[in-house]
């Protein structure tokens, strides 16, 4: 047998070697990501066949880890830190938050209840209710944090379902949950959510997730500018409930994935008060631009719903992952998920949150410490001005498409996103598609920056987003400069 001493964990003097040596490669890292091409030019397969098939028999020393770092894994690495990354929304880890993180793991507490880890409980109900002042929500929402959007707008329908007057679903499943006024079963009622044609993916994975069903989301037509038709939503909770539906939630997005439009909150909230129904807002992306006090008009109507998300680690500089659901009826998501096993039960539950009630899951990360260190390092003016900034470098870059004989907008730009496409001389419109196509693959295969794409109105369409710390007009020069060039290329070939 082993002694024990050969049992333990890595030496604090051989931690502290290898930290700092991390600490370098990151700070090198961070300070020139522009040395790696910021989309991995891995081929499937590559990590896989480069790593042997079976574990290390015997432990290793950290430094042929560490080469390895180098030699494998950073070559498969898109670099989402990168300040040309402007694919799909562009996010950062900020000095701040990487520190805060690595105190996450160092402490590896677990947030499940208050007693598990008073500071990081309270931390949470403190960052979030920080949050909440700088986006003006008002004071009856309180904050959850969760891994993702994904997560935090399931969660926002669990409570929506759990909401329904009269159903039994918690305790009966979606089938057994009716019942008559006079108490005996009733046959089962198809509950239908609404949301516009653009709303994110998550919010159908949701409803499969729940059982509503795919065939319960109903998506409601959007108008030139790409928001929700609140009139048509009207007409749909009209024509479902003729027809037996029992509609339940509406979920209006501020800053759509494709293009960042944004719905009439107002006017939805209004339907959704009359109906009764549950209100959620998906503004993981969009929300946090409020921050920016002369943007804060974008969650006008946003005071009337039931629940928000917003994505700190989209465009508040915290790393993945780390996702706030804000909501106004905390008893109806206690009620959706709240399951309290002896082992868990603690004295001090009147008193204090247990975070572990407001969701599925039970262990929890301590995430609002790297909030906290990006909120406390930069500061509410701080954060505001960095959101400003990438304002402003999409409307310079929306203004160079709009001057440009070659290239066409084709959305408006709330935000900081510009969705355009090149549409030079000579090309009719139904070659403009594979020209577009190939002007993205050319310029991503260059690899000094990174553009996604969706399909708007049926057209192949590029999507410039910025939303990396590091990201500086020079940056934006040359996505211009690529795209010119390419375009030539592309055209000549
Ligand atoms: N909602 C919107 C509007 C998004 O743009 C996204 C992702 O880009 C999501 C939800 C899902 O976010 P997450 O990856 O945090 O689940």
């Amino acid at each position: 047998m082993e002694g024990e001493d050969s049992l333990g964990d890595m030496s604090p003097e051989e931690f502290r070697l290898h930290g700092y040596r991390v600490i370098d490669w990151i700070a090198d890292y961070l300070g020139h990501p522009e040395r790696f091409p910021v989309l991995s030019k891995a081929r499937p397969g590559d990590l896989k066949k480069a790593l042997p098939e079976s574990p290390p028999a015997a432990g290793e020393d950290m430094s042929e880890v560490l080469a390895d770092l180098d030699r494998f894994i950073l070559p498969g690495v898109t670099h989402w830190n990168h300040p040309a990354f402007f694919a799909y929304f562009s996010v950062s880890s900020s000095g701040p938050g990487i520190l805060g993180e690595m105190f996450s793991a160092a402490f590896n507490v677990n947030a499940m209840l208050w007693k598990t880890s008073p500071s990081a409980t309270e931390l949470e109900e403190v960052t979030t209710e920080w949050l909440r002042q700088m986006m003006g929500l008002p004071e009856d929402f309180s904050g959850v944090i969760y891994d993702t959007a994904s997560i935090s707008t399931l969660c926002a329908i669990a409570a929506a379902r759990e909401s329904v007057p009269g159903a039994r679903i918690r305790e009966e499943g979606v089938a057994g949950a009716w019942a008559e006024p006079s108490g005996a079963p009733a046959p089962p009622k198809r509950l239908r959510l609404y949301a516009s044609e653009h709303v994110h993916s998550s919010v159908d994975k949701a409803a499969i997730t729940l059982g509503v069903g795919q065939a319960g989301v109903r998506k409601i037509p959007t108008d030139d500018q790409f928001r929700m038709d609140a009139r048509a939503l009207e007409a749909a909770i009209r024509e479902d409930r003729e027809n037996g539906w029992l509609p339940f939630c509406a979920v209006a997005t501020v800053g759509t994935t494709s293009i960042t439009s944004i719905d009439p909150v107002p006017e939805i909230a209004g339907i959704c008060k009359r109906e009764n129904i549950w209100l959620h807002v998906d503004g993981a992306y969009g929300g946090s631009i409020a921050v920016v006090p002369e943007m804060r008009w974008i969650l006008e109507g946003c005071e009337h719903a039931d629940s928000i998300v917003v994505n700190p680690h989209k465009w508040l500089f915290v790393p993945i992952d780390l996702s706030i659901l804000y909501c106004r009826r905390m008893d109806a998501l206690r009620q959706a998920f709240s399951l309290v096993p002896e082992f868990l039960r603690t004295a001090e539950s009147d008193e204090v949150k247990n975070f572990m009630d407001y969701g599925p899951q039970l262990g929890r990360r301590f995430r609002a410490i790297k909030l906290w260190f990006v909120l406390r390092y930069f500061g509410a003016e701080g954060i505001a001005g960095r959101i400003r900034h990438h304002l402003a470098l999409a409307r310079d870059f929306a203004e160079r498409v709009d001057k440009s004989p070659d290239f066409e907008r084709l959305a408006p730009v709330p935000f900081s996103l510009v969705c355009f496409r090149a549409r030079p001389a000579g090309f009719d419109e139904a070659s403009l598609d594979s020209l577009n196509e190939r002007l993205m693959g050319r310029v991503n295969g260059r690899g000094k920056v990174f553009l996604s794409h969706t399909k708007l109105d049926g057209k192949f369409t590029l999507r410039l987003a910025i939303g990396n710390i590091r990201t500086t007009r020079e940056h934006i020069d040359l996505a211009w400069d690529e795209l010119n060039e390419a375009l030539s290329e592309s055209v000549g070939s």
